[in-house]
């Protein structure tokens, strides 16, 4: 069994194994035809219920088939131009070089007796991407696992930092296109449930900052906290983008912490031509970044931005196997320091691999690429009968909705787009998101592959406007 053990005298069965695998995953990468298959979970459970992890098959060749079979030909592709579903990218070659590299040599970034250059490396990406923010000198970050786990860290900073008697007091106000790790973070981190203030968004999905003024001055008329203010650089939903500048001068006058999550507009940073959407970004405590969104990383990598490092402490509690208090003093840098993780993947190294192969403005141009695509999309959709499109896009994602011209029941317009987005799915031929927008079923698209053309879109299009209209028929059939 030490044959598998991955060390000196193993190398050779290393680059065998690791090769096998990596021939089947291009292969399959090759021939993929469609996002999905469409296979049904009462399909594949079985598959995977039969296999009986007491009795390995020991060579890998019949492990790669059986996988084969439970994942590799059922898996959804994201790196499929009619994948437009989800905030997932196509990868870059150099971050998935990485990624094996990473996991080989398997150092883990809390210490830096556990990583060495791994830390530097972080370290100095952390630098690159707060110069790319304009946090200034005293800025800082860490790599976390993911946009949630940077906006609950980014929350215990500002928690900490708000001078409170009480938690019950505190208030944490952000849009209601925010992102639902805001409401989970103040449910960890022990505030009230009346702890988040939703503040209402505009015809464009942007935080209405007159009504954010309005909850401030009521937040401390009545006592209480402003503890943070959330913008979103990029909503989930419509990749809207709060008014930063204005969010800012908000903050400054209320003593508020201005968190940016900037889990998907943090692409723009990459940018040259489209940069200037997030303006306003350089004024924030804190920024959240997933590189596992708009830069084109594996899941994952991700990361959390401070403008001032001192803040970082409040994460930090010392351990004398670990990382004593005098590493400090010695001036060892151990990352766990900053961290709410211990044991943490050397998931810089992607980005590294990324940045010194393709460079900044080679990520800036696949993302303006797809935010290109968008507002391609935009057009096509305003000028379709077929759809009720709601924002035009700051970013690269489109909310619609069939509307059938005879159908005037909204519930029955409902089930159809909710239909055909099923249907869609059970086909394999394309893959998109829903969502709600004023309490009615929409369909969304996250465009984020640079390989998807107009005519991808607007053959999704035809193919949901197809689905929809084959339930329409079949519902009247049933009623009469
Ligand atoms: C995706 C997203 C998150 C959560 O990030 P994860 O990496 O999925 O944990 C937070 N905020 C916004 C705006 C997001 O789009």
């Amino acid at each position: 069994m030490r044959s598998h053990l991955l060390n000196g005298l193993t190398a050779e069965h290393y680059r065998r194994s690791v090769t096998e695998g990596v021939e089947r995953v291009a292969a399959k990468l090759a021939a993929t035809e469609r996002p999905f298959t469409g296979v049904a979970v009462d399909e594949l459970s079985p598959r995977v219920d039969a296999i009986d992890l007491d009795r390995p098959l020991g060579d890998t060749a019949a492990v790669l088939d059986e996988l084969e079979d439970v994942y590799l030909k059922d898996a959804v592709y994201f790196h499929h131009p009619r994948y437009l579903a989800h905030l997932n990218c196509p990868v870059v070659i150099p971050a998935v070089l990485g990624e094996a590299v990473l996991s080989a040599v398997n150092s883990s970034l809390d210490t830096w007796d556990q990583s060495a250059g791994g830390t530097l490396i972080e370290r100095k990406l952390i630098d690159w991407t707060t110069a790319r923010i304009g946090l200034g000198p005293a800025a800082d970050g860490v790599f976390t696992s993911g946009g949630s786990q940077s906006n609950l860290q980014a929350l215990l900073l500002a928690r900490e930092e708000a001078k409170s008697e009480g938690l019950g007091k505190l208030r944490i106000f952000a849009s209601e296109a925010g992102h639902f790790s805001v409401q989970k973070s103040a449910k960890l981190l022990g505030l009230g449930p009346d702890a988040v203030v939703t503040v209402p968004v505009d015809r464009d999905k942007r935080m209405q900052t007159v009504v954010l003024a309005r909850e401030l001055e009521r937040c401390q008329a009545e006592g209480l906290v402003p503890m943070a203010v959330v913008a979103t650089a990029g909503t989930t939903d419509f990749g809207s983008i709060d008014p930063l500048p204005e969010i800012a001068e908000l903050c400054d006058r209320h003593g508020a912490w201005m968190h940016v999550d900037a889990a998907y507009g943090c692409g723009l940073l990459a940018s040259r031509k489209y940069r200037h959407r997030i303006d306003g970004i350089e004024r924030a405590d804190s920024v959240t970044v997933d590189y596992h969104k708009s830069f084109f990383q594996p899941v994952s990598s991700s990361a959390l931005l401070v403008r001032d490092a001192a803040t970082l402490r409040h994460a930090t509690y010392h351990a004398e196997y670990l990382n004593p208090r005098r590493a400090v003093r010695e001036r060892i840098p151990n990352q766990v320091d900053k961290s709410l993780q211990t044991t943490r993947r050397f998931d810089a190294l992607k980005l590294w691999l990324t940045l010194r192969v393709m460079g900044a403005d080679g990520i800036g141009e696949l993302f303006d690429e797809v935010c290109d695509l968008a507002v391609q999309g935009w057009h096509l959709l305003a000028a379709d009968p077929r759809y009720d499109v709601v924002v035009e896009p700051s970013l690269s994602t489109l909310v619609f909705r069939y509307i059938p011209a005879a159908v005037t029941d909204p519930a029955e317009v409902d089930r159809a787009n909710l239909h055909a987005r099923k249907a869609l799915f059970a086909s394999g031929d394309a893959v998109v998101a829903g969502t709600k927008v004023g309490g009615r079923h929409y369909l969304k698209f996250t465009l984020l592959n640079p390989e998807t053309t107009p005519s991808d879109i607007a053959a999704v299009l035809d193919l949901i406007a197809g689905h929809a209209e084959q339930y329409l028929g079949e519902s009247l059939d049933r009623a009469s």
